[in-house]
């Protein structure tokens, strides 16, 4: 028996909350142009009668880019510290929320107390949907209680009524041994840090003398965790088989988007609060939602009040997995492919990160470690000229030799797939950093 945690939005046809949404959008708008200077800048040209009926009316609007915001925030003054596209009088803000930051200055979000209850059902609506209920004992691993992904993301666990146990923060030494003692049943981790755990759980369990009670894995902050060799290993590394993917952004909601129990690519969680499009990047033309295709996905909020966006461009770009799912939600299931930011391009070729990982870690399974780093001489650089470098894990399995023909055989078979060059080094077991919050597969040589 299928359980959903809306379940009028979650299984009517896509087509009809597409409808609903925009309806909602229509009656936005107008209001949206008097309460954000940002927006009245944007949608000048835009008639106060615009009447949205479909994702496709749309396009009518113009699109907001991060660099909109970013020149919005430099208005920040007294009345205003979120600059001009702040929603709401400074006295109704309720909490401030930042970017990770690990780009340039930060971003600075607001939430009114009506943006705190969208936050929390819509991430509640993410985890439940991956697979958390009320009995579940959570470790909430992110340690920085000014990002999206601290507070909401604990609203959200305990909206469920699972219990929070927030152990973001500490040593990871220390959180392993917590999580024992707590009998955490449930962790929201990084790729990365699931890998590490999965190495070091079995050796926690001997020293605490307590048995695993950890049944549930959530993927966040970082892809990865559609990689099949790294859910083997994670799996494996565990002992549990629900090892879930989700997705958000920080600018809109930070986690909208959640695999089911299908377990095949994450559906759309956030159609409550989000319309939701799927665009080319380079012509900006919005795509339909069919199986197979991929874009970028691009979200307009409808029901936030503080920092609003219409037609945001998340850079994110995905593929549509499938479009119906037995678990019976209508909303799109993707895989997210990698980010437009993160695009490199070699000798014209254009080549994701995420795709020189993927491929490396599949066929060289066993052989190396399920993570790889790729560096940039600037943060910057988006055209190599030379081979790309790259970083591997050696597996504990090799031999002198063995290890001494990876890098070469790994640079092969990139240049005979992707035609491009990449110049690998091999590191040792543990090389690579497994951090709990947003890991990078790229790395930033700064002078
Ligand atoms: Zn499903």
């Amino acid at each position: 028996m299928a359980e959903y945690w809306n379940a009028e939005l979650e299984t009517q046809p896509w087509l009809e909350v597409e409808r609903w949404q925009a309806a909602q959008v229509t009656v936005m708008l107008p209001a949206l142009r008097r309460r954000s200077r940002l927006y009245a800048r944007l949608h000048a040209g835009v008639a106060d009668s615009l009447a949205v009926r479909s994702a496709a009316d749309l396009a009518a609007l113009p699109f907001t880019l991060k660099d909109d915001l970013r020149i919005a925030q430099l208005a920040a003054g007294e009345a205003e510290p979120l600059g001009e596209n702040q929603g709401v009088p400074r006295d109704e803000l309720v909490q401030a929320i930042s970017s990770s930051g690990t780009t340039g200055r930060p971003l600075y979000y607001g939430l009114s107390a009506r943006d705190v209850e969208i936050f929390a059902d819509a991430i509640a609506n993410v985890w439940f949907t991956a697979g958390i209920r009320r009995g579940d004992i959570v470790a909430h691993l992110v340690g920085l209680p000014m990002v999206a992904g601290g507070l909401p993301y604990a609203d959200g666990f305990r909206r469920i009524g699972a219990t929070l146990c927030w152990l973001g923060g500490f040593p990871t030494e220390r959180i392993l041994r917590e999580m024992r003692h707590l009998r955490v049943t449930a962790m929201l981790a990084t790729t990365s840090f699931a890998l590490h755990l999965s190495e070091k759980w079995d050796q926690v369990g001997c020293e605490t003398g307590i048995a695993s009670c950890l049944r549930k894995v959530l993927g966040g902050g970082e892809p990865g965790m559609a990689q099949p060799e790294l859910r083997r290993r994670i799996v494996g590394g565990l002992g549990l088989s629900h090892l879930r993917e989700t997705m958000g952004l920080g600018d809109v909601i930070p986690s909208m988007w959640g695999e089911c129990e299908v377990e095949e690519g994450m559906h759309f969680n956030a159609q409550r609060y989000v319309m939701l499009e799927l665009i080319d990047p380079e012509s900006g033309q919005a795509l339909p939602w069919r199986e197979g295709g991929t874009g970028e996905l691009v979200y307009t909020t409808f029901a936030r009040e503080a920092t609003p966006v219409v037609r945001y461009r998340s850079r994110d770009h995905a593929e549509v997995v499938a479009m119906r799912c037995a678990c019976g939600r209508t909303s799109p299931r993707i895989r997210c492919i990698g980010r437009t930011d993160d695009m490199l391009v070699y000798k014209g070729m254009n080549v994701f990160p995420t795709a020189i990982r993927d491929l490396v870690v599949d066929r060289f399974a066993g052989r190396i470690e399920p993570l790889l780093r790729l560096w940039k001489a600037s943060r910057e650089q988006v055209r190599f000229d030379v081979a790309i470098p790259v970083e591997v894990e050696a597996s504990a399995a090799l031999d002198d030799a063995q290890r001494a023909a990876l890098a070469g055989e790994i640079e092969t078979m990139v240049r005979t797939q992707l035609q491009v060059r990449i110049a690998v080094t091999v590191l040792d077991r543990g090389g690579l950093p497994r951090g709990v919050y947003k890991n990078a597969i790229v790395a930033v040589r700064e002078p």
